[in-house]
C-alpha cells in the first residue's frame, strides 16, 4: 500500500462523508418549504373559519337590527292608522284603511318569524366563533412555532452547506491528482457525491451489489476501485461513523 493510496482513501471518506452530510441538508431545503406552506395554510384556514363566522355572524345581526327597526316602525304605523280610522267620513275610506293595516299586520307577522329563525341562526353562528376561536388559542401559536422552527432549519442547512462546500473545496486539493479528477467527473454527472460508502457488499451511491472479492478489498482499504454499476469511487467506512469536523 503507498502513501498515495492511503491518504487518498482517508481523504475520500472525509469527501463521502460531508457529501452524505450535504444530501441530507439539500433534502431538507427541497422538502421545507412544502411543510412550511402547509403550516401557513393551516393557521390562514383557521384565520379564515373565524372571519367568515364572524362576518356571517354580524350579517344576521344587523338583519335582525334591521328588522327590529321595521317592526317598531310599522307597530307605530299601524296605531297612527287606527286613529285615522276614527275620523274617517267614508265606507270607502275606511275600507282603505283597515286594508293598509292589515298589510302592515302581515308585515309585522313575516318580519317576526324571520327573527325567530334569525335568533336560531345568530345562536348556531355564535357557536361557530367560538369553536374557531377555541381552535386559535389552542393550536395557531403551535403551528406558527413549528414554522418558525422549519424557517430556523432552512437557515441552519444553508449554512451547514456552505460550511461542507468550503471544507470541500479544502479537501479536494489533498486528493492526488488522478483521483480527485475521478472523483469531479462522477460528481458533475451524479450530483450528489463522486464517491459511495460499502455496506454489507451493496455500493450506496446507487444499491446495486458489488463483488465479493472487490468488496472484500474495498474494506481492507488498501486499494481504490470503482463501482461498475454507477461508477462512484467506493471507500469503506463505518455507516455510524461521525465525520471529522
Ligand atoms: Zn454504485
Amino acid at each position: 500500500m503507498t502513501m498515495t493510496v492511503e491518504s487518498d482513501i482517508q481523504f475520500l471518506i472525509q469527501l463521502a462523508q460531508k457529501d452524505l452530510q450535504m444530501k441530507e441538508n439539500k433534502r431538507l431545503l427541497e422538502t421545507t418549504p412544502l411543510t412550511i406552506k402547509k403550516l401557513e395554510k393551516e393557521v390562514s384556514d383557521m384565520d379564515e373559519r373565524y372571519t367568515e363566522a364572524e362576518t356571517e355572524m354580524e350579517k344576521l345581526k344587523r338583519e335582525k337590527i334591521r328588522l327590529d327597526g321595521d317592526v317598531k316602525d310599522d307597530r307605530a304605523a299601524i296605531v297612527t292608522k287606527n286613529n285615522e280610522l276614527l275620523k274617517v267620513k267614508d265606507n270607502k275610506e275606511y275600507a282603505a284603511k283597515t286594508s293598509e293595516i292589515q298589510f302592515l299586520e302581515k308585515k309585522i307577522d313575516g318580519h317576526e318569524n324571520r327573527i325567530l329563525e334569525l335568533l336560531d341562526l345568530i345562536e348556531a353562528e355564535k357557536k361557530e366563533v367560538d369553536a374557531a376561536t377555541d381552535k386559535i388559542n389552542t393550536e395557531k401559536d403551535a403551528k406558527l412555532a413549528a414554522k418558525k422552527d422549519w424557517e430556523d432549519k432552512i437557515e441552519e442547512a444553508k449554512a451547514t452547506l456552505a460550511r461542507l462546500e468550503g471544507e470541500k473545496a479544502r479537501t479536494l486539493p489533498l486528493l492526488s491528482e488522478r483521483i480527485r479528477k475521478r472523483y469531479e467527473r462522477i460528481l458533475n454527472v451524479k450530483r450528489d457525491s463522486g464517491v459511495a460508502n460499502l455496506i454489507g457488499n451493496v455500493c450506496q451511491g446507487c444499491f446495486s451489489r458489488v463483488p465479493a472479492q472487490h468488496a472484500h478489498e474495498i474494506r481492507r482499504n488498501d486499494t481504490i476501485l470503482s463501482c461498475e454499476a454507477c461508477g462512484r469511487i467506493l471507500i469503506y467506512f463505518p455507516a455510524d461513523q461521525k465525520p471529522d469536523s
